[in-house]
């Protein structure tokens, strides 16, 4: 399933003999739900047999098809307790009514995330490119429900035990990417369903809109969990292919991390002090820079700030850092 700006998302069905549960229903579209009712008729079902959404965390190219599959199919909506998106979460929430689904001057509903203007370090938010723009007013147009966050009927906590696709599955708390960030293991065939936690190619997004003060010593919390996770023969993640060495994997992503802080410790020592986007340019190529890179740069400043080794302070309404 694929819109632009975002990529594809996988989506997996689990059989059983009540129908299939699918985990991380598409994005929100007409067109990736169609995507998944054809899917679902070369597997032999229809929408109608989906007894289960299971949504690994709050993004909406996860989550998009969730609402519908309830409507439609009276499926029960499966996420940890947690589960809430940012743009809902209070610390970083504009006035509220930005954060609705408004009329916006006739051009229909636009989706909740295009209402945060302004980022927590200080900066204005970049505008969306004006064909993603489009694309998601069009799908508005067709119907402002796609953009309803999906209210969970079914929460999980970690260690809990779900039956899809007739086998346990142990329910893994995995904050990081997001805070509500679930992953899904079973321990008779070795399968991981990690989400975006680990990805087999690129690392995920950490991002500095978290309700956690630092949703990176969260992400190597949870990557360092994967090591202790016995007998997995295979992991299939939500973005690229499955793949085998999940411990590998996320000592890789550790690395990865490891060498970003880094880089923003000797631009601390060289810059004395700097705003998000000044760190931003020490660590990402040009054609990354903006909303995502700034966050991400915040969530390691943040980490650092949290350790002890970097000072955060106000000047001209931004957010600075500096060795402390
Ligand atoms: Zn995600």
């Amino acid at each position: 399933m694929h819109l632009p700006g975002i990529g594809h998302v996988n989506c997996y069905l689990l059989e059983d003999e009540r129908g299939v549960a699918v985990v991380d229903p598409g994005l929100p579209s007409p067109a990736s739900f169609a995507a998944l009712e054809q899917r679902l008729r070369s597997a032999g079902y229809s929408v109608a047999n989906v007894h289960t959404a299971v949504i690994t965390h709050s993004h909406f190219d996860h989550f998009g098809g969730a609402e519908r599959l309830r409507a439609l199919a009276g499926a029960e909506i499966l996420t940890h307790e947690s589960f809430r998106p940012v743009w809902e979460s209070t610390e970083v929430a504009e006035p509220p009514e930005l954060l609705t689904l408004e009329e916006d001057g006739g051009d229909g509903h636009r989706p909740p995330w295009l209402a945060l203007r302004r980022n927590p370090w200080g900066t204005e938010r970049e505008a969306l490119p004006e064909k993603e723009l489009r694309t998601w007013l069009e799908i508005a147009e067709d119907d402002p429900r796609w953009f309803a966050t999906p209210r969970p009927t079914r929460t999980v906590v970690d260690a809990q035990v779900v039956r899809l696709a007739r086998r346990d599955w142990l329910c893994l708390h995995t904050p990081g990417h997001t805070e509500d960030h679930l992953c899904l293991f079973d321990p008779e065939f070795g399968i991981l369903l990690s989400g975006d936690h680990v990805l087999p190619t690129i690392t995920p997004h950490i991002s500095g809109l978290s309700p956690h003060p630092d949703p990176l010593a969260r992400f190597f919390d949870s990557l360092q969990r994967m090591g202790t996770i016995e007998g997995v023969t295979t992991v299939l993640p939500a973005h690229g292919h499955p793949f085998e060495d999940l411990a590998g994997r996320a000592k890789a992503i550790r690395r990865h991390h490891e060498h970003r802080l880094e880089v923003i410790r000797n631009a601390a020592a060289e810059l004395g002090t700097g705003t998000v986007p000044q760190y931003m340019q020490r660590l990402f190529s040009e054609r990354s820079w903006g909303n995502m890179a700034e966050s991400e740069t915040f969530a390691h400043l943040e980490h650092l700030r949290v350790l002890g080794e970097l000072d955060a302070a106000q000047r001209a309404g931004q957010t600075v850092f500096g060795a402390a």
